[in-house]
């Protein structure tokens, strides 16, 4: 376990590390994010998925199908513990190639989150939640130039 940042899923057998923080973080208010994570909205992070590695554990994806109404946009796969249904991570981005999403809660240290750059999907935000101080997007965003260059390197 030689890398920067770590998570774990809720019960400790899915743990996995990269070493860049991530290019793009957002606070995802869609309502695909509200049914997996069962609160108003989900942190994740845009890692490239070559810098992505789960170390243990047994994992199952559930694929979203394309939906231009939440995050899964053009499809993707969410991932969970088999063993503690915790969602760890998001794959098979048909909108982020060469990425992976993490998910910020599952995060080893609470001082090492990152601060989301952007809300996303907020048509679905409920009423009682503040907007933060960042840009806000009714929809989604498209892939950050700078993570395409990374991945392409
Ligand atoms: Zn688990
Ligand atoms: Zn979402």
């Amino acid at each position: 376990m030689d890398k920067k940042y770590s998570g774990r899923c809720a019960c400790g057998s899915v743990t996995y590390g990269f070493d860049n923080p991530p290019t793009f973080v957002a606070n995802c208010h869609c309502t695909d994010c509200k049914r997996a994570s069962g609160g108003e909205m989900a942190t994740f992070g845009l890692v490239a998925s070559s810098d992505f590695t789960v170390f243990s554990g047994e994992t199952k994806g559930f694929y979203y199908p394309k939906n231009s109404e939440t995050c899964a946009g053009n499809g993707l796969t969410r991932v969970f513990c088999v063993a503690c249904g915790s969602r760890v991570f998001t794959n098979e981005l048909a909108d982020f190639p060469g990425g992976v999403f993490v998910q910020e809660g599952t995060l080893d240290q609470l001082s090492e989150w990152f601060a989301p750059q952007a809300e996303i999907y907020t048509w679905s935000r409920q009423p009682w939640m503040p907007a933060l101080d960042v840009p806000q997007y009714d929809h989604g965003v498209t892939a950050p130039a700078e993570s395409a260059d990374a991945n392409a390197g």
